[in-house]
């Protein structure tokens, strides 16, 4: 695309300023090329192929490369976006890259991508998909997000049919810890449903897409945009003029586990109005060979008013998921449960390493902060940590156990005591 291309720039120590520069080349400083300087490193070498290198040059003009994003092929589409495999060229991880062309987005379109990107900035779960860069170009913007390779719970659904019970079980477990992490850093998601929950090739879940998500100043804001998927809305979207955020998310979820189990949908019609009359009506009948624990479980979800619904905390206690061993406390505060102090400090000393080998000195790192989404810096720095943290565990998925060996285990000793009391059954 003419003029959709970048140019890369060397910040002079001091200054800050982007290592991509869209307009001129008047920065881009010969000190890459003086021999004086040593062996280059990877980062140098390719800033030089950037500027210099006609095939690298070609590329970043047609879109086959993305600031140091190599793209390939196509992974996915929505509503506003089309989805393209990438690997970052020095740390050669791969990586999903959200394109949406700006001449198509309009105000309304534009408003909900900067909700995507302030919303998912800086979140930090392993079943919440990561953001790492924000890439703009005159005609297009890019985000560059953690990349899950195994495909959607809707198509694997769709190709496969309902679940196994204990597959149902692992992927739901951590779509409620995705879930309850969101709620509590205020984050409402809305548009919850089987396209948007991704797998890992190791089976870990993602929450993905961002795009109707809100943040709020408080759990018990009232909410009045209607917005996801009218299959998965609540009740109250259809009825009243606001809303809470979280019971809808958690109505949604209802829904997801009734298709994760049954393979159908609970609320089906040929028209909007006849399914929102389905929903208004929230009549949905369980097959009677659903697991007791598991039917309980989404009629819970599923009630028609908001403050009758089951909240997060309560569901991670039920039944259903007590077989289910995590991989670490649910208690405490999150994402820390996997990650101590110490080590916190171990994986960013790792981290700085790595960056460094790439050639990214301290100066570039201090100038883009780890919250600056549109820095190369930062794609760099957020995906050597997000791969130091998974080398360590962070992305272990739970288990199954044929029976609850020990009872008295942690987190689910803690759910137990509480769920069947008021006090965290309020929706706040
Ligand atoms: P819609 O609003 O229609 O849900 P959207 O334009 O917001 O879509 P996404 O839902 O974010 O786009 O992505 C569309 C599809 O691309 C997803 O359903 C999924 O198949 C694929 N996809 C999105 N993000 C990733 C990712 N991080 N890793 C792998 N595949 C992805
Ligand atoms: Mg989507």
């Amino acid at each position: 695309m003419p003029g959709d291309h970048y140019q890369v720039s060397t910040a002079p120590p001091g200054r800050r300023t982007s290592l991509y520069s869209l307009t001129d080349g008047s920065d881009v400083g010969p000190e890459d090329e003086d021999p004086r300087c040593g062996p280059s490193t990877p980062l140098q070498r390719l800033h030089r192929s950037m500027c210099t290198d006609k095939k690298v040059m070609k590329e970043l003009i047609i879109g086959h490369r993305v600031g140091f994003y190599k793209v390939r092929g196509e992974i996915g589409y929505g509503t506003f976006s089309r989805v393209k495999l990438a690997f970052h060229a020095l740390t050669k991880d791969k990586v999903a890259l959200k394109i949406l062309d700006k001449p198509r987005m309009d105000v309304q379109a534009q408003r909900l991508l900067s909700r995507e990107i302030c919303n998912t900035e800086g979140l930090q779960h392993p079943n919440v998909v990561r953001l790492y860069e924000v890439v703009e170009t005159p005609c297009r913007l890019y985000l560059v997000l953690e990349y899950a390779g195994g495909g959607d719970l809707h198509t694997r659904i769709c190709d496969h049919g309902k679940m196994a019970a204990n597959c149902c079980k692992v992927a739901f477990a951590q779509i409620l810890l995705a879930i309850k992490y969101l709620h509590n850093n205020n984050i409402i998601h809305r548009d919850l449903k089987a396209e948007n929950v991704l797998f890992t090739a190791r089976g870990c879940v993602k929450v993905a897409d961002f795009g109707f998500s809100t943040r709020v100043s408080s759990r018990d804001r009232a909410l009045d945009t209607f917005c996801g998927s009218p299959p998965y809305a609540a009740p109250e979207l259809f009825r009243d003029e606001s809303y809470l955020g979280p019971p809808v998310d958690v109505w949604a979820m209802g829904v997801l586990l009734f298709f994760m189990v049954t393979g159908t949908m609970p609320f089906r019609a040929d028209t909007l109005g006849k399914l929102r009359r389905c929903v208004l009506d929230g009549s949905f009948a369980v097959p009677p060979w659903v697991q007791g624990p598991c039917q309980r479980l989404i009629k819970g979800m599923l009630r028609p008013l908001p403050q009758d619904r089951h909240a997060v905390d309560q569901m991670l206690g039920c039944d259903w998921l007590l077989p289910v061993e995590f991989p670490w406390p649910l208690l405490g505060p999150e994402p820390a449960g996997w990650q101590n102090q110490d080590e916190e400090e171990e994986v960013e000393e790792e981290v700085r390493a790595g960056l460094e080998e790439l050639g990214f000195t301290r100066e570039h790192v201090r100038n883009h902060g780890p919250l600056d989404s549109r820095s190369p810096v930062t794609g760099a720095y957020r995906i050597l940590l997000h791969r130091t943290q998974r080398s360590r565990g962070c992305e272990t998925v739970p288990v199954v156990r044929g029976m609850v060996r020990d009872p008295k285990r942690e987190g689910l000793r803690a759910y137990r005591g509480f769920r069947h009391t008021s006090k965290f059954c309020v929706i706040s």
